[in-house]
């Protein structure tokens, strides 16, 4: 799979740009790219797509700050698209446009129970609905979340039952029409309050306001269309997940109901903590103990990084503490080619356990020493006099 582009990289324009050299960036990708200006380009199509998802999340300043910070994995948590297993993953184009299922459900839904009637029409129950999405945990390592990972993910997810084909009725008969509201999923009921005859509606107490009925449940799901089966796919984790991140995987949760699409998988990455690396962001922390011959003389030292073995020269003269940093030695923003950087700080190990011999020699060692070999020491009893 072709690494993602950052975001800015695609829009031709700087991280410090504003709002309006982006907007115009933007405008000047649309004349070059869009597909009906340029409708001989077989890639137009596929670079609007890179321009608008980059311009969807630069153009909207919480997208930008969340991005800036964590990557893609900041704005999307399905981190784009991505080439996965059944599906893929979900990326960008499953937001936007709302699912027609939700929007029948919202305005049909929002019929029912008005006024304490409880009407709910055989329209409203047998909309399409889209199906659950189910939530489930990966744990990987430190280095897996370094380096990217294929993981399994196993479920267990509402499908159609394959014995009725969902119809709910014994060996997949269709639902028949509901006798006692002729398919209107509503009963009209006359009360009487006093005088006064009041006609209201409610729910078709048989078929429960779908309009249909099943003569006899199919055995394998009780009637219900669906039955609950395990389903395992593969996800290839990209390199520079962090603890916490999501992925989503498009379409493989539950079934939807009257042919609503399916709900997503959304799966949470935990990440082990690594005993010897720290992360924040891209950026890699650590601690190398080199001795005080080392810190003194200064040497050529081995510093372990994500990527293996780091050759480091420690200049003369350094000091318990000090910070240096490998450029670009840090985790990845997941599709992209930015790294952070390594911090490793320098622990000098002070010689313990001296038998008489050594603390002599120490000793007439130390008694060579001046001023110009120990300024710090020197600075602070100065100040301290
Ligand atoms: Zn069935
Ligand atoms: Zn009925």
């Amino acid at each position: 799979m072709a690494d993602k582009r950052d975001y800015y990289e695609v829009l031709g324009i700087s991280k410090t740009a504003t709002d309006a050299e982006i907007k115009k960036a933007y405008h000047a990708m649309v004349k070059k790219y869009h597909p009906d200006l340029h409708p001989d380009d077989k890639n137009a199509e596929e670079k609007m797509k890179e321009v608008n998802e980059a311009y969807d999340v630069l153009s909207d300043s919480d997208k930008r700050a969340r991005y800036d910070r964590a990557g893609f994995a900041g704005v999307d948590p399905s981190y784009g698209a991505g080439a996965g297993g059944p599906g893929g993953f979900g990326g960008f184009g499953g937001t936007g446009f709302g699912d027609i299922g939700d929007i029948f459900s919202d305005i049909f839904g929002s019929m029912g129970g008005f006024g304490g009637f409880g009407t709910r029409t055989a329209q409203s129950q047998n909309a399409p609905r889209k199906g659950d999405d189910i939530r489930t945990d990966v744990r990987i390592s430190f280095m897996e979340a370094c380096r990217g990972v294929d993981v399994s993910i196993r479920v267990n997810r509402l499908e159609k039952c394959p014995q009725c084909h969902g119809t709910g009725g014994k060996n997949g008969a269709a639902p028949e029409t509901c006798p006692d509201c002729r398919g209107s999923g509503v009963q009209r009921v006359t009360q009487r309050l006093g005088g006064a005859v009041f006609q209201t509606q409610r729910a078709c107490q048989r078929c429960g306001g779908k309009g249909t009925i099943i003569r006899e449940a199919c055995p394998a799901c009780m009637g219900s269309g669906t039955v609950r089966k395990p389903f395992s796919t593969k996800i290839s984790i990209p390199k520079g997940v962090d603890n916490g991140n999501t992925n989503r995987i498009t379409g493989e949760g539950d079934c939807g109901v009257n042919g609503g699409r399916n709900g997503d998988i959304i799966v949470r990455i935990n990440v082990t903590p690594h005993e010897y690396f720290e992360r924040e962001g891209n950026d890699i922390y650590s601690e190398v103990t080199i001795s005080y011959l080392q810190a003194a003389l200064g040497d050529e030292i081995t510093v372990p990084t994500i990527d293996g073995g780091e050759s480091f020269k420690i200049p003369a003269g350094t000091q318990n503490g000090t910070v240096f940093v490998l450029k670009n030695k840090g985790v990845n923003r997941p599709y992209s080619s930015f790294r952070g950087d390594h911090h490793f700080a320098v622990k000098v190990e002070v010689p313990r356990n001296l038998n008489r011999k050594q603390a002599e020699l120490l000793r007439a060692f130390d008694e060579s020493l001046d001023d110009r070999n120990r300024a710090d020491k020197k600075k602070f009893s100065d100040w301290f006099r």
